[in-house]
């Protein structure tokens, strides 16, 4: 049963004229209700603003402007149409109450540049989630501020320079496991620190020995991942903690694949000094399309001095206010107190599911992840045997032997009405297909998954060509991506010839 989205039809049509070209004049969309009060004179209002027709605006009726939205519309994907498998991103679906509890007009409506005195609502809600994500983490203090994951990394390893500043000197080198997020050696290097790389072993965790013999008096903090990129869970993470603290370094955990462990175990407990979050990923809180998100940062108390200020305190009155006056902090790491929407969906989410509606997300994450291996087990390589958590990473090997790479099964998989999985990550598997399903989809859309995956193994010994040349039910094929991002075409423009 193959998920194929619609082909040409007049909605996909190849002549961009008539998809854009709609306006005729004298069409309007908007219809004015009876003038109730004096007519004024435009000159008058507007003086020299004023237009003496629309110039170039389109004309167009209501359900021509409706139609052509939802049309747009409809050639991008969502996760709201589908499972959205990319892995390490966590793209799970966001529940609808927390938009609800974000249209909330107090919590809409609300400006940081009002007084503490009528924002005590929404210093209630940072607040809260401060406690919340403190006892999920098993942490003692935290910062809402930094706008994502990577900057919740750069907020982290400038609280280690500062933390190991106050002990004499920042020490010169962070180490991080091959199998690594990028944006972690980046952070390292943006925060004036040397990467050194630290090899994984052949279950795909850190080599403890190769760690031991890594770690001096330089080293000021192991960056890791856990579970880590392989979807593996770091099991000698107190040996690992214990290492590193014995020559006086800190543990940073990367928290961004926190949907294994939340409501299970906390980082706190492990041994890890101090760590951030991706609400956008972990707390159902949209991302994609370049953000807002939010990547708060846990630490344990001998950081706290150093986060970023200011910081909410409970005053003498008992009412909720910012603290200015930290002399240790690291400075501001971003305007005002954050992105504020997303405290409050994430805020929502928690609440809606409770403790035990979130160790249940936990563990249907794990089970989702571990369905989908069992299902493409010897359709697809699997590089490392070790049991996998909330996602799992197969190669391209098999398919290799027929030029076909992970990034051509990827496209295909549009065909079939999916998403991509993530391609080429972590780079330590040569061709990786990194798949997280997330606990947000049921059986029946997993079965759909791994019944297309199969059926694309099956295309690859068969036609490996039409593989190759996927998609091919889209309105552009393979897209120079590089180009698109770096100059994007984001008008349409008449073409000069029609
Ligand atoms: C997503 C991710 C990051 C970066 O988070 P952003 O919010 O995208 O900046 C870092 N590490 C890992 C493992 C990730 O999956």
């Amino acid at each position: 049963m193959k998920r194929m989205t619609r082909k040409a039809t007049r909605h996909v049509s190849q002549n961009e004229g008539l998809i854009f070209e709609k306006s005729s004049p004298g069409k309007a969309a908007w219809r004015l209700p009876p003038l109730d009060v004096p007519e004024a004179n435009p000159a008058s209002l507007l003086g020299q603003a004023e237009r003496e027709d629309l110039g170039n605006m389109p004309e167009v009726s209501e359900v021509e402007i409706i139609r052509h939205f939802t049309r747009l519309s409809t050639w991008n994907y969502a996760i709201d149409l589908g499972m959205y498998p990319l892995g390490s991103c966590t793209m799970k679906y966001n529940p609808r109450v927390n938009e609800a509890v974000n249209r909330l007009e107090g919590v809409a409506n609300v400006h940081p540049y009002q007084p503490e005195k009528i924002s005590q609502g929404a210093l209630a809600i940072m607040k809260t989630l401060s406690e919340c994500l403190i006892e999920i983490t098993g942490m003692d203090a935290i910062t809402l501020q930094p706008a994502a994951g990577a900057h919740g990394e750069l907020t982290g390893l400038l609280l280690v320079r500062a933390f190991l500043e106050s002990k004499g000197r920042p020490r010169q080198k962070i180490l991080i496991p091959d199998s690594a997020h990028g944006t972690n050696p980046a952070t390292a290097a943006t925060v004036g620190y040397a990467v050194e790389n630290l090899k994984s072993n052949s279950a795909g965790m850190v080599d403890v020995a190769a760690l031991a013999a890594q770690m001096n008096e330089e080293v000021a903090a192991l960056m890791l991942t856990n579970p880590n990129t392989l979807g593996i869970f770091e099991k000698e993470i107190h040996t690992i903690a214990d290492i590193l603290h014995s020559k006086g370094g800190l543990l940073y955990m990367d928290g961004a694949n926190m949907n294994a462990l939340v409501a299970k175990v906390r980082p706190g407990d492990f041994g890890v000094d101090l760590m951030h979050l991706n609400l956008h990923k972990t707390f159902s809180t949209p991302h994609g399309g370049g953000g807002p998100g939010s990547g708060p940062v846990a630490v344990k108390r001998a950081l706290e001095p150093f986060l970023p200020r200011p910081v909410i305190v409970t005053k003498a009155n008992g009412t909720l206010g910012f603290d200015y006056d930290r002399p240790q902090a690291v400075g501001r790491v971003r305007a005002f107190y954050g992105n504020f929407g997303m405290f409050t969906r994430a805020l929502a989410y928690i609440m809606a599911n409770g403790p035990d509606g979130l160790r249940q997300t936990t563990e249907d994450a794990v089970l989702n992840a571990n369905y989908i291996r069992k299902g493409l087990q010897g359709a697809y390589d699997l590089p490392y045997p070790t049991a996998s958590m909330h996602e799992v990473v197969f190669s391209d090997k098999l398919q290799a032997k027929k030029g076909v790479r992970t990034m051509d099964l990827a496209k295909r998989l549009i065909d079939y009405g999916f998403h991509p999985y993530t391609t080429a990550f972590p780079l330590i598997v040569a061709g990786a297909l990194m798949i997280e399903p997330t606990e947000s989809e049921s059986k029946e859309e997993l079965d759909l998954f791994i019944e297309a995956m199969r059926s694309i193994a099956e295309e690859v010994e068969e036609d490996p060509t039409a593989v190759r040349e996927a998609p091919h039910s889209t309105r552009v094929s393979r897209l120079d991506e590089v180009a698109a991002a770096r100059k994007p075409v984001l008008r349409w423009k008449k073409a000069s010839n029609s």
